[in-house]
């Protein structure tokens, strides 16, 4: 009776989870030695509505590290904190076609976008300036107002990624030569590091999500995280550079702005409707979760929600 009974919504994403747990391809990221640990069986979906309704299934209150999915929000915070303008001057908004990781800049030497490495580290370093030692703080408070609840540290995967990361390293010693950083350097990546391993669930990416769609307000909470303006223009970059070297892709077939973290996390916010938050850790070739790029499909699908297909 209880199955008969169960919204159609929690059954789709009850079907979602069974039909996608067969699939099996892609790998567990391993550049972050402790990322690797993560058991590849694990798959949690939430869907928040801007009512505040949450609907979950499978293992979404499993904690794994938010990574890239970090970025929309501080860029947001950013824009909050010290103006449009100064977060442009340091930052591009363009696409930049090249891998999450990559070492070049723009023609004026400076990150391509905000959801790339180079242009989260300058966006990290712009709230370093501001509030020194209080920087990580104010951001892991600010993740947790998304969220709707107070978010810890994966201490492991920090120092995991924080005794490998030479990539990141050298991603912001050249910002720093260009500028763009003007701060130490190693308490920049020290915040970024910390950053990437904060600790949320799938249920805790679909209300973040939903914040996101929600132009601010958190719909559980009902607390305005931050304004329209900075969150209009976070959905924006997320909808142009949101998924990797997939991005153009992304919008094109599912429409969905979205941000996905090597960590196994995708987060999809379709404004005025919802937020989807998944986790599953075996990622593509581009870093993007693969269940989590069949959910977002089925549901874009299934319920027409591509954003440009709209009535
Ligand atoms: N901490 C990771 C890195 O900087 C985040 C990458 C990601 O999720 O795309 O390499």
């Amino acid at each position: 009776a209880w199955t008969r009974s169960k919204p159609p919504l929690l059954r789709f994403l009850n079907d979602c989870l069974t039909e996608f747990s067969a699939e099996t391809s892609g790998a567990v990221a391993d550049y972050i030695p402790e990322l690797s640990k993560a058991d590849p069986a694990y798959f949690g979906i939430s869907l928040a509505t801007l009512d505040g309704h949450v609907y979950e299934v499978g293992d979404s209150r499993v904690p794994f590290t938010i990574q890239s999915m970090s970025k929309p929000f501080v860029f947001a915070l950013a824009l909050d904190m010290l103006g449009a303008a100064r977060v442009e001057s340091a930052i591009g908004v363009e696409p930049s076609g090249d891998p999450f990781n990559s070492i070049r800049l723009n023609a004026e030497n400076h990150p391509f976008n905000p959801m790339v490495n180079a242009g989260a580290i300058a966006c990290t370093g712009l709230i370093q300036e501001s509030k020194g030692e209080a920087a990580f703080e104010e951001i892991r408070k600010a993740l947790g107002r998304f969220a709707g609840r107070e978010l810890d540290v994966d201490e492991a995967v920090y120092t995991s990624e924080s005794q490998t990361g030479d990539r990141n390293r050298a991603i912001a010693y050249l910002l720093r030569t260009n500028a763009v950083i003007k701060d130490n350097v190693a308490a920049v990546l020290d915040v970024y590091f910390r950053q990437c391993a904060v600790l949320v669930t799938a249920r805790d990416i679909a209300v973040m999500a939903a914040t996101l769609a929600n132009r601010g307000v958190n719909p559980v909470t009902g607390e305005q995280v931050m304004t329209p303006y900075a969150i209009s223009r976070t959905l924006s970059v997320m909808t142009s550079s949101g998924m990797y070297d997939y991005a153009g892709e992304w919008i094109y077939r599912i429409g969905i702005p979205a941000k996905s973290g090597v960590g196994g996390g995708i987060l999809a916010a379709l404004p005025a409707r919802l937020g989807l938050g998944s986790y599953s850790p075996r990622l593509d070739k581009h870093g993007n979760s693969v269940r989590g790029i069949k959910v977002c499909e089925a549901l874009s699908s299934h319920y027409d929600l591509h954003m440009l297909n709209r009535s």
